[in-house]
């Protein structure tokens, strides 16, 4: 960007060139029909070497660099007090400088600390759209989950620059209504993983903030996708081209009280976490229990060497070039495939794209779940893994009842600096096949789910 040379081309190319390679295997259109039954039509029971282009998620699948393998080496297995903990702690608090920092071996296990000491029964947390974990994390304590993303965020065609926003007057009516002393904290999540992976704009998070002071509430990110959200603002929001990431990092992280991370997403590792905040009393109660689960404060439930990968990779995922490709990357499926008559959800997010399955299969009802049939149909035509984020999600409820979710969207989810144009292109081809055969796809039956997080395990028949 700041390279004359970056401007003058169209093509924006991989920043990075292949160093180690893993071979992927093809199967048959039979070979695969066959692993769909056996798998109950759930994609996540399937053997990964029975799948061809992997984007059923962006979490850990991504690769890492050269020197993030180096720092692997320097990884120290010291117990208590490693230096590896104190270059993460160091990388960690340059972006976001949170006094407490609880190392976690990924994400939801830091939900799963926080919200056992601040939730419970009556309690309600905002959000602007919780991950499924984070929901069922909130739900697991009996306390409520809200989602309050703004209207624009739930119309998959409408375009806006930052659909991961906060309806910062429905938080406020919320708070009120609820009283403050029952909302232990208000969550942004960004990018809106859930919503489509949609940026939050410094603005939203300001009004959030200033909703939160007013009623003595405190704000944490679910930062997950941060560097992505910052990329986001620095493109879309006014006064904010050009600044350097970073900095458009530390005024996100300025404006919370702490923070969930999975260092498996933007930490650009394959495993790991934390828990943030500037509270020491909450803080010394997460530290207790993480003794319980995940183990000494100073390494969480990560090995040395991962607190090493992930500092590296928190200094290599805030470069420019590094963003402008990744964004752009996720952008070039989304607009071909919208090219090609796809209906997606627009602007593409960051980390993956969404296809629209209730526009695409409107004779599907959302009860016979038309994203889990989708999906299906581009594994089996191409050997493509995509994840149902729709009813089979979030649409069985704590009380066992069931509704359609807002939206039924096929995440395909784009693994960090993993596939290349080519491998894209097929995605593509496979993609607007299915979808120009839409009619003869049919709905699908549960046969057997378990009570939370069903769309992990649960087993599936297609409908007649
Ligand atoms: C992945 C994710 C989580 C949970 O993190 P894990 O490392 O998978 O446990 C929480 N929130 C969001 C937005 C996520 O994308």
């Amino acid at each position: 960007m700041h390279d004359a040379g970056m401007q003058r081309w169209h093509t924006i190319i991989e920043p990075f060139r292949i160093h180690s390679v893993e071979p992927m295997r093809s199967t048959t259109v039979e070979e695969r029909a066959a692993r769909l039954a056996e798998a109950g039509f759930n994609l996540f029971n399937l053997h990964a070497d029975d799948v061809l282009i992997d984007l059923l998620t962006d979490s850990g699948t991504g690769a890492m660099s050269r020197d993030q393998w180096a720092a692997i080496q320097r990884g120290d297995e010291s117990y208590a007090g490693s230096p590896s903990w104190y270059r993460f702690l160091a990388a960690v608090q340059t972006l976001f400088p949170f006094e407490h920092v609880i190392p976690t071996h990924q994400g939801r296990a830091a939900e799963k600390i926080l919200f056992s000491v601040i939730g419970g029964p009556g309690k309600v947390v905002p959000n602007n759209t919780h991950f499924d974990t984070t929901r069922a994390n909130v739900e697991f304590t009996g306390a409520e989950a809200v989602d309050l993303v703004i209207a624009e965020g739930r119309q998959p065609d409408l375009v806006h620059p930052f659909k991961g926003n906060m309806d910062v007057e429905a938080l406020d009516a919320l708070i009120t209504d609820r009283g403050a002393a029952n909302v232990p904290v208000v969550f942004v999540t960004i990018t809106n993983n859930s919503g489509g992976g949609q940026p939050v704009s410094l603005a939203n998070l300001r009004a959030v903030r200033a909703v939160c002071d007013r009623h003595g509430v405190p704000l944490f990110l679910d930062g997950c996708r941060f560097a992505e959200n910052a990329w986001f603002i620095r493109e879309r929001e006014d006064g904010q081209q050009g600044r350097p990431v970073p900095d458009i990092v530390r005024e996100m992280a300025g404006l919370a009280d702490g923070m969930t991370m999975s260092a498996k997403k933007d930490g650009l590792a394959n495993i790991g976490g934390w828990l943030a905040m500037n509270d020491g009393v909450i803080a010394a109660q997460c530290r207790n229990l993480l003794i319980l689960t995940e183990g000494f404060p100073t390494y969480g439930g990560l090995a040395g060497r991962d607190l090493e990968a992930i500092a590296q990779g928190l200094t290599e995922v805030v470069d420019e070039h590094y963003l402008q490709y990744r964004i752009r990357s996720t952008a070039y499926l989304a607009d071909a495939l919208d090219a090609a008559g796809v209906p997606v959800v627009k602007p593409a997010g960051g980390h993956a794209v969404y296809l629209d399955a209730r526009a695409l299969l409107p004779h599907i009802a959302p009860l016979h779940y038309p994203g889990q049939a989708l999906a299906a149909a581009l594994y089996r035509e191409g050997g493509i893994r995509g994840c149902e984020i729709g009813t089979v999600m979030f649409g069985r409820h704590p009380d066992g009842t069931e509704t359609p979710a807002a939206m039924d969207l096929v995440r395909l989810a784009i693994p960090r600096r993993t596939y290349t144009q080519s491998h894209i292109d097929y995605v593509i081809e496979v993609v607007t096949f299915v979808a120009s055969r839409a009619g003869e796809l049919r709905g699908m039956r549960i046969v057997d789910e378990p009570p939370a997080l069903r769309h992990f395990t649960a087993r599936f028949e297609p409908r007649d």
